[in-house]
This record gives C-alpha cells, structure tokens and sequence, in this order.
C-alpha cells in the first residue's frame, strides 16, 4: 500500500462561497500515481466545509438559501454572546455538512457523477486563507 499528502490553498472571500476544487483533487489523484484506493480531503478549521454539489448557477443559490432557513445568521447564537465572533451561525452550518470527503480511487479515477463536483464551503464570515489536506492510499 501507497500513501500521498498534498494539499490544496485556497483564498476565500467570506460566507457564503462555494468554490469547485474537483479538478485540484483530480490533479492529486494523478500526482499520486494510485490506481485503486481511497482520497480524501479535509479542511483544517471549523468554519470551512467540503460536500459535493451540481456547480449551476440555480444551486449555488438554494445552497445558501437553505443554510440560512437552518442556521440563520440573525438567530441568536451562545456561541457569538461568549465570543463576539459574530460566526455562530457558520460553526453550526460547516458542522453539519462536515470538514472532509472521502472518495474512491477507480482505475486512476474518480466515480463522479456527470452533475456531481467537489466543493468547499466557505461559510466564515470574513475572507480567509483555507488549507485542505489531501491523502491518498492505496495500490499502484
Ligand atoms: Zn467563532
């Protein structure tokens, strides 16, 4: 068994982003030289998130339309009267959808859907400087 790190930066803009990096984790993949295994991509931070979504102009609205009917920005938050942050809202969004996907490795590729792209989330509140971890294991 083979294992690769790498890692992908991205300079974010504040909430709400939603930036394709599916043909960053492609690049690992080839980068890595594995032919079957597993990738996967994780965000270091609590306020980031990484899911896979249709990249189309219609969802990239709903996206942030539903997190705002499950988080609102304007509720109020235990979190923002401990720290006057002011992100509550974005530590309860990026911990549902979660800071990291795992992908298999099929014969050098991935099982993507036609309509289905990896994305990461930016759901802080101020830009920020994101690093997303990238391993890859399995067989050459
Ligand atoms: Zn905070």
């Amino acid at each position: 068994m083979t294992t690769y790190s790498g890692e992908i930066t991205l300079e974010t803009k504040g909430e709400p982003q939603i930036i394709d990096i599916t043909s960053e984790v492609e690049g690992h993949v080839e980068s890595s030289g594995i032919k079957s295994g597993l990738i996967t991509v994780f965000v270091t931070g609590s306020t980031g998130a990484i899911t896979t979504l249709e990249y189309e102009p219609g969802l990239l609205k709903d996206l942030p339309a539903a997190f705002e009917r499950f988080a609102p920005r304007e509720a109020v938050y235990e979190h923002h009267l401990r720290w006057q942050d002011g992100n509550g809202h974005s530590h309860v969004r990026a911990a549902i959808i979660g800071p990291s996907l795992t992908i298999p490795i099929i014969k050098r590729r991935l099982p993507l859907g036609t309509w289905q792209q990896i994305v990461f989330l930016e759901l802080d509140v101020r830009p920020r400087q994101r690093k997303l971890i990238v391993q890859v294991i399995g067989e050459k």
